[in-house]
């Protein structure tokens, strides 16, 4: 290996295992000079920076440095500026050059050419639905709704980070996406992602090299909003890349918004030092919305819909579903499509049947069965489904499958990605959000998809 290049892959190094404001105050650009006698003579910003190096980091650099040389080596450090026409290197960072040389070297012109262009990126997709003002507050909430605007409207100036937690179904994706909306239209550049998308596109970025690129990716943005951080705990390179994401963001003046389905000190597998990080900052949780809030939100899924929801409908549905809002939501829809297939009013008898029929979902239902109700459904093999054909009927298929599997199984994104045939999972990401979209306005499709649910349902407790 050249010296140089050894350089280069330990300054990488160096950013992930230091501390961020320490590689970012001392070696943020610091560059090869030379080789010899054993020693790496290293350029730097300044004399203190110099200081800093010669003295508290030079045994944490040179272990690293030695590392990736092979043998055990010494460091001399320089003030050095570079020269002016070499200023360009400044502006790019290391991992952004390198990033470009991978980019550049691993793939030949015709290969770009011949792949189809990729969608946008899912995780910077958000649902327009999920807003502050469909958000029903009530007076077990509302502490939790007004800390979360007031993140919105005032970024990284009062809690940073700002954590929600609570049960499945409370509505803390809804807040989460509420607050990156804001953030956008005040032009910020707000990243929302599921935890599981942010480690799957870790190992992806690992696996391919582009580890530069995914930072470069999370560390830009103004407003981070990571859901379902649960997912994370006991994942350790994940939680070490996230914390040095969390810090460079930190350190940054940028927000940080998380969600977790219980408290950090619940998290077992957490590391402490992401712990207390999470602690440093405003930790709300949700909680179930009660008998009245129930009716409330049910009332403006009624009215949104130009649904006429007699009050004794919306009584006995809010009394069905009691502590979560995704299976209020789950139910409402169930008895307007049935009103709608059938025909028939809106009644109390209507609500009852449904709700005889009504099975809780997300327990007993694998992938396999989905896979086998979606392909039942639309006349199409389980084969057809899981392999690499693209006619748009089974293209179509596949995306209400995976939508089907988001919401009736507990499978995580990359598992549905896998059970259809090792799709990514921002494809299954992009399926869903496709769906959901679609489902605004088909009601074929709807109706469709209450069938199958119906039909996974059936013969369930
Ligand atoms: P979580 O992420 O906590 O599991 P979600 O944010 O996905 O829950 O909420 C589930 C569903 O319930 C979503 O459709 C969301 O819009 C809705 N919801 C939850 N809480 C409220 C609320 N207070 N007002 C209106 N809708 C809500
Ligand atoms: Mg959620």
């Amino acid at each position: 290996m050249k010296p140089q290049d050894a350089w280069n892959i330990a300054y990488s190094q160096l950013e992930i295992q230091l501390d961020r404001p320490s590689f970012e105050t001392w070696l943020r650009g610091a560059t090869f000079l030379g080789f010899e006698d054993d020693t790496f003579k290293i350029g730097v910003a300044n004399p203190y920076a110099r200081e800093m190096l010669q003295h508290r980091l030079y045994r944490d650099v040179r272990r690293i440095m030695s590392d990736v040389w092979g043998a055990r080596v010494e460091l001399a450090f320089e003030v050095y500026k570079p020269p002016a026409a070499a200023s360009d290197g400044e502006d790019l960072p290391l991992f952004r050059l390198l990033a470009r040389q991978a980019a550049a070297e691993s793939e030949p012109l015709h290969q770009k050419v011949a792949r189809p262009a990729r969608p946008d990126l899912p995780e910077s997709e958000l649902n327009p639905r999920l807003t502050f003002n469909r958000f029903v507050v009530n007076a077990a909430n509302r502490m939790t709704y007004e800390a979360a605007l007031s993140v919105a409207e005032h970024p990284a100036s009062l809690y940073n980070p700002f954590l929600l937690y609570g049960g499945v179904g409370l509505g803390k994706t809804h807040l989460l996406q509420s607050v990156a909306h804001i953030c956008r239209e005040r032009g910020l550049r707000a990243v929302y992602i599921p935890s599981e998308v942010f480690t799957n596109d870790l190992v992806d970025a690992i696996r391919q090299k582009t580890t530069a690129m995914f930072r470069d990716k999370y560390r830009s943005a103004d407003v981070l909003l990571v859901d379902d951080i649960q997912f994370i705990a006991g994942k350790e390179s994940t939680q070490e890349e996230f914390f040095h994401t969390f810090n460079t963001l930190y350190t940054f003046n940028k927000q940080i918004v998380l969600a977790s389905d219980r408290h950090p000190s619940q998290l077992h597998t957490l590391e402490d030092r992401l712990r207390s990080r999470f602690a440093g900052g405003l930790i709300m949780d949700l909680q179930p919305p009660e008998f009245e809030t129930r009716l409330a939100i049910l009332e403006m899924w009624a009215r949104e819909r130009g649904v006429n929801l007699p009050r004794m409908v919306a009584e006995t549905i809010a009394n069905r579903a009691r502590t979560n809002v995704r299976e209020l939501e789950g139910i409402f829809n169930q008895i307007v499509a049935t009103t709608q297939i059938s025909k028939r009013a809106l009644n109390v008898h209507v609500a009852q049947d449904v709700l005889d029929g009504y099975r809780r979902p997300r327990h007993h239902i694998t992938l396999a069965r989905v896979l086998d109700v979606t392909a039942r459904y639309h006349g199409v093999s389980v084969a057809d489904l899981t392999g690499p054909r693209r006619t748009q009927k089974l293209t179509q298929a596949r995306q209400i499958g995976m939508y089907l599997a988001r919401e009736v199984t507990q499978a995580s994104l990359p598992q549905i990605g896998e059970a259809f045939g090792g799709r990514a999972h921002s494809t299954v990401l992009h399926s869903c959000n496709k769906i959901a979209e679609d489902l605004e306005s088909d009601d074929l499709l709807r109706r469709g998809l209450e069938a199958m649910q119906k039909e996974l349902f059936t013969g369930l407790d």
